[in-house]
């Protein structure tokens, strides 16, 4: 068996890079009861940046960069999104922004339900993507995915959830993650299969 080569979490801060309340609220319970301070990028006045990379972990990789870099602490991001790969991987990491200015996610599954369409294809699978990035203050780095697979399909249904959970029902489930209870979705879902890897790397 080859040795691990992930290093384990020693710091005494770790500043999440997210600005996000929902976000943050779930991170920092899993980090409940650990030898380390849990602060948030805001906290610390750091500014979202524009993601431009053009891949979930680039992505996920510069908002960990960038608020390690502004506080000289240990700085964890993630990035995550919708792949439908008949739609070539849209809308990707442009899942927000398929959702326009007024996070309108109707829209945006309006938006994915009538590019399959126009595919000829009646290949509906597609899976929510989480990448968490974990970088040191010493430059080390750390990347972990998680996904979550399943169909789309139409009309969406339920008003749990967020984006394009009503639309989403994972394989090997009849209910939308928008109608699923909130912790059996979250127990299933692509974040938890990132944050387990995450933990079982450098946490544990
Ligand atoms: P992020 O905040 O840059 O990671 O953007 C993620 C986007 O992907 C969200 O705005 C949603 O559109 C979509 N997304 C990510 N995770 C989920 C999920 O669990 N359910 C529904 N949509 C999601």
């Amino acid at each position: 068996m080859t040795p691990s080569t992930h290093r384990i979490f020693t710091e005494t801060d770790l500043v999440l890079a997210s600005h996000n309340a929902g976000k943050l609220r779930e991170i920092t319970a899993l980090f409940e009861g650990r030898p380390f301070t849990v602060t948030s990028a805001g906290q610390h006045g750091v500014a979202e940046p524009e993601e431009t990379e053009d891949s979930f972990s680039g992505n996920a990789l510069l908002k960990a960069r960038a608020t390690m870099a502004a506080t000289g602490k240990a700085a964890l991001a993630d990035d995550s999104g919708l792949v439908v790969p008949v739609l070539n991987g849209a809308p990707g990491i442009y899942s927000a922004r398929w959702a326009g200015p007024d996070r309108d996610f109707i829209m945006a599954m309006q938006k994915v339900n009538s590019s399959l369409a126009t595919t000829g294809s009646d290949d509906r699978s597609a899976y929510f993507i989480c990448v968490l990035a974990l970088v040191w203050p010493d430059g080390h780095e750390e990347v972990f995915e998680g996904r979550v697979n399943g169909t789309l399909v139409w009309p969406p249904r339920g008003d749990r959830g967020f984006g394009y959970d009503p639309m989403f029902v994972a394989s090997g489930y009849d209910q939308t993650f928008g109608e699923m209870a909130t912790q059996e979705k979250l127990d299933i879902g692509h974040r938890a299969d990132a944050f387990a890897k995450l933990v079982a790397a450098c946490f544990s």
